[in-house]
């Protein structure tokens, strides 16, 4: 199953394509984590991504699409993935298509779309805590730690990321429903867009997943 998670940042792509990623016992990547990776390791593409985040804005195609292509290569003998935050753009979504028929993986099966009202990603994004060690995402509200800063899983430190400043976060929406929207209409052509009401709490998002995957 290759599964793609679209939708704004604060949707929840991050917690649900965890849980799909254990449910289908299929390896996870996110775009995001992958740029975060090359910054905590200081590599020249890390600096490179840096300067595009903090403003919110996306890191060109070009570097995007290497770096996800060269995942999918380490990953291609699982029985799939789950992308989330990519693609962002019609060209990010075309050079998957091209590198999947190219590698013989087939086609992707399902885009999922995780639809929430923009206030409400706000509240969520401004509330949001992750591991530094092991990614998982908590929220102030809506989803604490049992320890004040600290990792559930791994107990390390928690940290609010740098793009989930106010003025990044408008930044980041404004520029989700400018490039990464269109891409609906890309996989509605196709048949695999699937919608889903990410308002909803964790547990009747993921529920609503179980099904989808079923059938
Ligand atoms: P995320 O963790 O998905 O919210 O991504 C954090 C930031 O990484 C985004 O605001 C972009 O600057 C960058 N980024 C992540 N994925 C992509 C992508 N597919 N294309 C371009 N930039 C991306």
């Amino acid at each position: 199953m290759k599964i793609i998670l679209m939708g704004p940042p604060g949707a929840g792509k991050g917690t649900q394509g965890n849980w799909i990623s254990n449910y289908l016992n299929i390896p996870k990547v996110s775009s995001g984590d992958l740029f975060r990776e090359h910054q905590n390791n200081k590599t020249e593409l890390g600096q490179l991504a840096s300067s595009y985040m903090q403003k919110g804005k996306l890191v060109p195609d070009k570097i995007t699409v290497a770096m996800v292509m060269e995942w999918i290569d380490n990953n291609k003998q699982s029985e799939g993935f789950v992308l989330d935050g990519y693609p962002r753009t019609l060209p990010q979504a075309e050079a998957l298509d091209i590198a999947l028929n190219n590698n013989g993986l087939g086609n992707v099966d399902k885009a999922i779309n995780v639809d929430v009202p923009t206030e409400v990603l706000i509240s969520r994004l401004s509330g949001r805590l992750v591991c530094t060690n092991c990614n998982q995402i908590y929220n102030i509200k809506y989803a604490p730690p049992k320890n004040d800063r600290v990792c559930d899983n791994c107990t390390k430190q928690l940290q609010i990321r740098d793009d989930d400043k106010i003025e990044a976060i408008q930044k980041r929406i404004q520029v989700y429903f400018e490039s990464t929207a269109p891409l609906i209409s890309y996989y509605e052509s196709t048949n695999i867009l699937v919608e889903i009401d990410g308002s909803n709490s964790i547990s009747v998002v993921t529920e609503e997943l179980k099904s989808i995957l079923s059938n």
